[in-house]
């Protein structure tokens, strides 16, 4: 390696406390101390990025170092947790300055945005891997779980769904948007999606159970309704498609996206229906309702009229 691992934490990695001041001790040490405020549990969650799995070969540096980030987040914003301090296991096939550089600007400057402090973690060589580990908290007994759904409760979506697949399809060269600016701000979408932080925290009290979009909406809500033990019925015409995507691809391939695309980083949750109207009205995120819980097992999806069950098929590590 041309730069040391001492020198290249010290340089790119040591300085990101991002001014909080409840991190007794950061990175330097053999571990970190951190001070978890009275009355709230400590929330963990782990993300790992592997090169050409998570993300195509070109993905700009800067987003692999958000990116890395921002999948944790995006959970935390699933739990209405507020996130607070994180630690980075970086695998390099080799110290390239310029790509740490990039690297860490991604990185940093989302964690300044979202004010998170990165307090320590590990440096080794091998074939490029990013895992952050997010911590946080939740006032005790309070964070949204998967579990809570009851039938009758509307199911809604953030944002819009099937953005990020066809950045992602058109990042790799399967797919061809001729459209600019379409085609930038579908790939952004991919690169440096949103995580609905405020949205979650905000859905405290609100939301009866919540999962973060990652693997597909159909394939999440399908793990949410199983850990809640209940079905759903979703209307395909209320999905919330972006003017860019419904200019870019067909509808059946936008809805393809949407459903079973993934990497959105946008919120499904469940609310009891009087809620609906205050939250879509005061929401940071425009919140589109789509469908109902059901006592049924089972994802139904609703397209002119028609019933048709809906496969959760998403994204799965170990079925390629
Ligand atoms: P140890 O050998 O005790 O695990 P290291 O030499 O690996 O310690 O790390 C030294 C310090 O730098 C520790 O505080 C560790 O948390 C921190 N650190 C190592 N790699 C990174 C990284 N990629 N980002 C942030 N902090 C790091
Ligand atoms: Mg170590």
């Amino acid at each position: 390696m041309a730069l040391g691992e001492f020198e290249l934490i010290a340089r790119y990695f040591a300085n990101a406390s991002a001014g909080r001041r409840d991190v007794v001790l950061g990175v330097g040490d053999d571990a970190a101390l951190v001070r978890v405020p009275a009355g709230f549990e400590l929330v963990a969650a782990t993300d790992t990025l592997v090169a050409d799995v998570h993300f195509p070969a070109g993905t700009p540096v800067e987003s692999i170092g958000y990116r890395a980030l921002a999948v944790n987040l995006s959970d935390f914003a699933a739990m209405g947790a507020t996130p607070a301090w994180f630690t980075l296991a970086l695998t390099l096939p080799e110290a390239v300055e310029n790509w740490l550089e990039r690297f860490s600007a991604g990185l940093l400057e989302l964690a300044a945005r979202h004010e998170v402090a990165l307090v320590g973690g590990d440096t080794t060589a091998g074939p490029l891997t990013v895992t952050v580990q997010l911590l946080g908290y939740a006032f005790a007994g309070r964070a949204i779980r998967r579990s809570g759904a009851s039938p009758g409760e509307l199911i809604c979506v953030s944002g819009t769904v099937g953005d990020a697949a066809a950045g992602l399809a058109s990042l790799r060269g399967r797919l061809v948007i001729d459209a600019n600016p379409d085609r930038d701000a579908l790939q952004r979408r991919f690169l440096f999606p949103d995580a609905r932080v405020q949205l979650g925290m905000d859905l405290q009290g609100i939301a009866s159970a919540a999962i973060d979009v990652s693997d597909g909406l159909a394939a999440d809500l399908a793990k949410l309704l199983a850990a809640s033990g209940v079905g759903a019925r979703i209307e395909l015409d209320k999905l919330p498609l972006s003017d860019a995507l419904r200019r870019s691809v067909p509808r059946a391939e936008a809805l393809r996206h949407a459903l079973h695309g993934g990497e959105d980083y946008e919120l499904c949750f469940t609310v009891p229906g009087a809620y609906f109207p205050s939250l879509a009205r005061e929401a940071t995120v425009p919140v589109a309702a789509i469908g109902v819980i059901e006592s049924a097992p089972g994802l139904r999806g609703v397209d002119s009229g028609r019933v048709i069950e809906l496969s959760p098929a998403g994204f799965d590590h170990f079925q390629r």
